[in-house]
Formats: structure tokens, sequence, C-alpha cells
């Protein structure tokens, strides 16, 4: 149960995670339900966004007005924007707020189709098909690529859309050892010998799926590594860039540009839209060939209604901010703001004692707190002061490894941190969950 529903279990649901789930029940239990049901402590219902990028939000409970540290509006596009809202409005005035279609009835404007060659362009592959949800992308697209008789190896705090999706293909799943290459390199010799060919192995087709960035860690994928293991066993390499494309990279490319790696090595490359472009669903980019297969036998893609077209439209505009064709540098600007903003943000947070998890350069981080006790007050004590957390634990993350999770956003400005700071200063101070001697202000 986490106060955003993520739902991010780990894959290896065995005994281990029955009696997680026990113990969890009974912390339950003995606190009287603190973290299901803890009053004015998570800001799970929202009145509105306030209109200045998407810092605020107001509560209904007491009609707060927070600054929003839960977000994954990365960009700041996910507020009135000056080149992407008109457009939206006027696509919703041309196509509706929905086709009523699925894509092969239909359901394929212009849109959709400008909205894949900008999506493959933008993420520097032949080509691209793109759905209605983030989350279905995954589900829905593993099972159309993958199926018995072949393996899934699966990083161990992989989002719950991809597990799902590796269970519903029927393929077999093993679990490596989260963000280890040599834990994977481990694996997969458990399951092949070292050279043989592709023809000779046991399974039909190996996938190796990772995260670009791990949504309730902050760490940035070890791709390289991962890559130079994929290519000697001759596995596919399945990447989600959720949380990494449009926020990272120099002109937010993700986490290829990030760490230097060339697409052509990254076989399936899936994102969404519900981050850094400020709109929803989600993509899958890759050859020519393996997107045709898609569009041809993908059951959500012949059967799901098309992404929104006024949705659409808002990630075309984003992409053209982000790549400057607006004819603005908003782009660069943003993309240099949430690399100064996320730096910034988490030195000072190590400075002050935290345990932060997390790499340089990614906006999102976890403020250890590790006792789920621990979250309601944490969450509470930041909400009195106006400063909206998101606190998870398990099935988000193991249930002793309870954890806030910071998002910073390019929208943020240097004041609304600073004063988050503050605030999260004394609340670490207040609830015990510094596990560090503070570093000394410097004179
Ligand atoms: N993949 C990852 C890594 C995610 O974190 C999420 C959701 N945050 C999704 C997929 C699902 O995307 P969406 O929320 O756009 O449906």
């Amino acid at each position: 149960y986490t106060s955003n529903n993520q739902g991010y279990a780990p894959i290896c649901l065995g005994l281990e995670d029955f009696y997680t789930r026990r113990l969890y029940h009974r912390i339950q239990d003995c606190f009287g339900r603190p973290i299901a049901s803890a009053p004015d402590a998570w800001f799970d219902v929202v009145e509105r966004y306030s209109n200045d990028n998407n810092k605020t939000l107001k509560r209904t409970a007491n009609m707060s007005r927070c600054l929003n540290l839960g977000s994954y509006n990365y960009l700041g596009f996910a507020a009135a924007d000056e080149y992407c809202t008109p457009r939206a409005i006027e696509s919703l005035k041309g196509f509706s707020s929905s086709t009523c279609s699925s894509r092969v009835d239909g359901g394929t404007t212009v849109l959709h189709n400008e909205l894949e060659e900008y999506v493959a362009r933008f993420v520097g592959k032949p080509a691209a098909i793109v759905f209605g949800m983030g989350y279905v992308t995954n589900s829905a697209i593993l099972p159309a690529l993958i199926g018995k008789g072949a393996l899934i190896i699966s990083d161990s705090l992989n989002h719950n859309s991809i597990v799902n999706g590796a269970r519903g293909s029927g393929a077999t799943i093993r679990v490596f050892q989260h963000d280890t290459p040599s834990h994977l390199e481990e694996v997969l010799r458990e399951q092949i010998a070292e050279g043989q060919p592709r023809t000779h192995r046991p399974w039909k087709k190996i996938m190796v799926i990772v995260e670009g960035i791990y949504s309730m860690e902050g760490e940035v994928c070890k791709l390289p590594e991962i890559i130079a293991i994929c290519k000697k066993y001759k596995a596919y390499t399945y990447l989600d860039e959720a949380h990494s494309i449009g926020a990272v990279g120099k002109t937010g490319k993700g986490v290829c540009e990030l760490l230097g790696v060339d697409t052509a090595d990254v076989d399936i490359m899936m994102g969404t839209f519900t981050k850094s472009f400020g709109s929803c669903g989600g993509y899958i980019a890759g050859s020519k060939e393996l997107i045709q297969y898609l569009k041809y036998t993908c059951p959500a893609h012949l059967y799901g209604t098309s992404v929104s077209p006024p949705a659409a439209q808002q990630i075309i505009s984003s992409i053209k901010v982000i790549l400057g064709e607006d004819g603005s540098n908003r782009g660069a600007q943003k993309l240099a703001q949430i690399r100064e903003n996320s730096n910034f943000f988490r030195s000072e947070l190590i400075k002050m004692g935290f345990e932060v998890l997390g790499d340089n350069d990614s906006p999102v981080m976890a403020i250890m707190l590790y006792n789920p006790a621990k979250m309601a007050a944490f969450s509470r004590e930041c909400l009195k002061q106006n400063v909206a957390v998101v606190t998870v634990t398990f099935p988000a993350t193991p249930l002793l490894l309870a954890r806030a999770r910071i998002c910073v956003s390019a929208s943020h400005t240097k004041e609304d941190l600073i004063k988050a700071l503050e605030v999260i200063d004394q609340v670490g101070d207040l609830v015990g969950v510094k596990y560090f001697p503070a570093e000394p202000e410097k004179q």
C-alpha cells in the first residue's frame, strides 16, 4: 500500500514476499493502521494544480497550497505552457478528446503519425509505436514480443508494469540483483554456456530488461556494462526510459545520451509521456521491422483506442520545445535547470546528514526512512509546512526500506528548493531519520 499507488513490486514473489506481506500487516495492526489510514499525512486528493509552472497544488483537506515534490513533471510541461497549451487546445477543437477508435479502425490521425515520427527521431531509433498508457505499453508489449520457451532476465526493482508484462508473456523469468551487471552475467551463465551460438541454446530468445532511471531509487542504470554482457551472450536489451527520457542527457535524449551509449546497441527502447512531456501514453522505439511487426500483432494496438489527440499534440509540442524547434531556447534552459536543481537538492540533503539514494543528474532521489512507521509522521510534518512529498514502502520497496521519494522539477525555483530543504531538515531531526552527521557549514 503506497501513498502514490505505484504498485512497484519486486519481481520475485515467493516465500519471502509472503512473509513480507504478513509482517507488513502485523505492523499495520500494531500501530493501528498508521500506514494505510493516517489522516492528513498524504496529499492524495488534489483540488487543483496551480498555473505557476505546476510548482504547487491544492489539497482538499485543508485547502493549503503546497510545494509539490512528488510530481514526475520533470521539465514543467504539465502546466500552462506558452507553446504547448494553445496547440493542445486547437487539437481538441479539431479532433476532440478521443478518437473513439483503435488505430486500425479510423483511430489513426495525422497527429498519431507525426507523433511516431517525432518520437523515433527524438530517441534515435528508425521507428516507433505509441500507446494510450505507459503502463499498458510494458504490460501489453512484452507478451507480444516474447513467449513460452524464451527467457526474460529482469532487474529486481523493475516497475510493476514490466513485472506484469513479463508474467503475462509466459516466458521463463529470472531476476538479477538490482543494477548489478556481475549478477546479470552470473544468471546468464547459469542459463547458457558462454559462446554457444543462438541456435544451440535452450532458449528461443533471451531478453534483459532494465530501466534508465529507477523510480524509487533515482539510480541511473549501468547501461554500458549491461549492453556489453547482452552482446557477449547474444541477449536482447529492453530499456524502460519512463524517468530518463526528456529528463537527462545534454539534449534530453535520456540515459543513452547521458552515458554515451549508441542507441543502436539497445534493441527495444520503451518510454512514457507522463513525466518529462506532461502528457499521457507510452512508446516503443526500435527497428522498422520490429515496429511493423508490433503494428500487425500487438492486441493493445489493434483493439485499444488510440492516444487522445490533445495528449498527442502536447507530446509533439513539448518535444519541439526540447529540440528548440519552437524557435526559442526554452528547451535547453529547462534541461540545464533540471540538472542544476537535481544536483543542488541532492547535495544539500546529503550535507544535512540524510541517507540519499540515486545518482548525480537524476531528478529522482530517495531519502531513506527505513522504518515504515515513520512515513506518516515525515509526510504529515512536511505537509504542515506546505511541502508535499511522497513516502513509500512495501510493495513499492522492500518493507524495511521505507523512504521519502523526491522528484525535482525544472520548474522549481531556487527559493522553492531552499524553502523545501529547510522544512525537510527540521522534519528529519524531528522524525529521527538523519543517519549521518551533518557537514559543518563552510565559513
Ligand atoms: N515504467 C516505469 C519505470 C514507471 O515508473 C511507470 C510509472 N511511473 C510506468 C512504466 C508506467 O507509466 P505510466 O504512469 O505513464 O502509465
